[in-house]
């Protein structure tokens, strides 16, 4: 049973059948999927969805797949967790982490969107999958079309994380390192994608793969008790995974899942170096300025973001602000973090705490209030960022005067175990 009707120009609302088309060909804007909301309204209640599997598939009604899900058949259902000793660093009466730093199979929110691309990529006739990538998106595509059968393609730049570079490497040969920036691989890969028959996620069949970021904000919802969250800080790249959690918000209000009074204030969070739409948001235009990329986030470094017009209104309309920080923010955020919620991430998670941390204290998010914080990918694969911000491991021999020793240097920060 399928609930999609079709996609639809994002400008001119022109309707097209739902196939591997993304832009309009009338006024070359993005296509979008539409869905039978009051068929969707009359099957999926919160009973029906509690009732499934926990994954990001329990809301499949409004995922645009026709046939069943084949692809990323146990991504999502990640945690949220409540962090008490984040709140009170932050300075903030409560904040949540939604941790898909632990997305499966390849740890960062990007298994989501290429579950619904590879899914809906199958069903279309597709055999092989390609992407443009800043580094998690070719890591998803490369892991999960190996799961599916499917030849795959993944075109990065060519000065990404070791981890993210062996993280395609395990899986297939196919690995293309552009030298240059993503901005030139995702051109290139335009020009790819119109010569061979292949699924780019991100490119031919993006309309489908973009709404799998949708299943982030859905498990959010039902995570706090069937609820809109007040507050939410949303990671930016092309803007895409913001644009879809208010379009998830919007969805669960319209269908009556949760309550319709909380307006959710939408927040974006960039590095300094690569800022284009906190910087347009924050000067009141409502056009961005591409800029070349330099920061250590660079999962996030889209100088020339597909949805930063999209991501720039939602923010604005919502009452929502966006922020940016330098690297050694980014670094600051990663370890406060880890030190005060036990989770490691990657150079986007230090993007999302650091700008928290400069909303609140802008009072932009409301010291009284609650916020929940999208941690999307894995420290892991990042370890280059935050290497020589972490200090060494003590080596010692197997000997208990050498660790005594040791233990006399630093300060002792416990009791004794046995008192003397
Ligand atoms: C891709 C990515 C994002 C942002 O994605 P967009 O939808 O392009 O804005 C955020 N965090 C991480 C870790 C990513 O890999
Ligand atoms: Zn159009």
């Amino acid at each position: 049973m399928s609930y999609i009707s079709g996609l639809k120009c994002r400008e001119c609302g022109r309707g097209f059948p739902a196939e591997a088309l993304y832009v309009c060909d009338f006024c070359f804007g993005p296509l979008e999927a539409v869905y039978d909301y009051d068929s969707i309204a009359s099957v999926l209640t919160r009973e029906t969805i509690e009732k499934r599997q926990p994954n990001m598939w329990r809301y499949r009604e409004l995922l645009p797949i026709v046939g069943e899900p084949t692809v990323g058949t146990q991504t999502g259902g990640t945690p949220l967790i409540r962090t008490d000793r984040l709140a009170e660093a932050l300075g903030v009466r409560e904040v949540w982490v939604k941790n898909d730093a632990v997305n499966f199979p390849t740890l960062s929110f990007k298994d989501r969107v290429v579950a619904v691309a590879l899914t809906r990529a199958k069903e279309l006739g597709f055999t092989t999958a390609a992407c443009a990538s800043t580094g998690n998106l070719a890591n998803a595509v490369a892991a999960n079309a190996s799961a599916a059968g499917m030849d795959s393609y993944v075109f990065i730049p060519s000065d990404l994380e070791a981890g993210k570079v062996l993280g395609n490497l395990i899986f297939t040969q196919n690995v293309v390192g552009i030298h240059g920036t993503y901005d030139d691989v995702n051109r290139l890969c335009s020009e790819i994608a119109g010569k061979h028959g292949w699924a780019f996620v991100n490119i031919n069949v993006r309309a489908y793969y973009s709404e799998g970021s949708k299943s982030l904000a859905y498990e959010v919802m039902e995570q706090l008790g069937w609820k809109a969250p007040p507050n939410i800080v949303v990671p930016m790249a092309s803007g895409s995974l913001l644009t879809k959690v208010s379009k998830a918000i919007g969805e669960f209000q319209k269908l009556g899942l949760v309550e319709d009074d909380t307006k959710t204030r939408v927040f974006g969070a960039q590095a300094t170096g690569c800022n284009p739409i906190a910087d347009a948001v924050k000067s009141g235009k409502d056009f961005f300025k591409p800029v070349k990329p330099n920061t250590i986030a660079k999962s996030l470094a889209i100088g020339n973001p597909a949805d930063g017009f999209y991501a720039n209104r939602v923010i604005t309309e919502s009452g929502g602000w966006a922020e940016d920080v330098s690297d050694q923010e980014i670094v600051d955020g990663t370890k406060l973090l880890a030190e005060t919620s036990g989770i490691f991430a990657e150079t986007a998670g230090g993007v999302t705490v650091a700008t928290a941390k400069k909303l609140i204290e802008q009072g932009r998010i409301p010291s009284d209030d609650s916020v929940v914080l999208c941690i999307t990918g894995n420290g892991l694969k990042t370890q280059e960022a935050v290497a020589d911000h972490v200090g060494e491991a003590h080596a010692i021999n197997a000997s208990i005067d050498e660790f005594d020793a040791l233990l006399q240097q630093a300060e002792p920060k416990t009791e004794p175990l046995v008192a003397a």
